[in-house]
């Protein structure tokens, strides 16, 4: 079995932002050689989820509205005396960190209305990371 991994650095510009980042991954599953395997897509950061769906601006306007209603700031979340940020740690908990996919015959596969994307829950920043590590052979 081979592992292969990246890292993909990058900023965000809003407090709650999505960032496709399909391309990249699906570019890191051509240069891993894996035919065979799984992708691991991982964010180690406890305000960021990993989320997968259509990449089409009014479904993500929706997407973004769900995260405002479900994990609503300043109702009085005791982390908010510390860094003013618990609604993104609280989202990023129960959403998730990462998503596996599989790899079969070289490629990586999603549903054609499936993109990859950074769910950025405490922007901007400036050097949000994520893994993508490849397992296969
Ligand atoms: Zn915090």
């Amino acid at each position: 079995m081979n592992v292969y991994f990246r890292e993909l650095s990058f900023s965000t510009r809003k407090r709650r932002e999505l960032v496709d980042i399909t391309n990249q991954v699906e570019k890191t599953v051509c240069e891993s050689g894996v035919r065979n395997g799984m992708c691991l897509v991982y964010a180690p950061h406890a305000t960021i989820a990993i989320i997968v769906n259509e990449h089409e601006v009014g479904l993500m306007s929706d997407i973004m509205a769900k995260i405002e209603r479900d994990f609503s700031s300043s109702i009085g979340w005791l982390h908010d005396r510390i860094d003013d940020n618990a609604d993104a740690h609280i989202a990023s908990a129960f959403i998730g960190s990462s998503r596996i996919f599989p790899i079969i015959n070289g490629k990586l596969i999603r549903g054609i209305w499936q993109n990859i994307f950074v769910l950025e829950l405490d922007g901007p920043r400036s050097n949000r990371r994520i893994i993508v590590e490849i397992m296969g052979e």
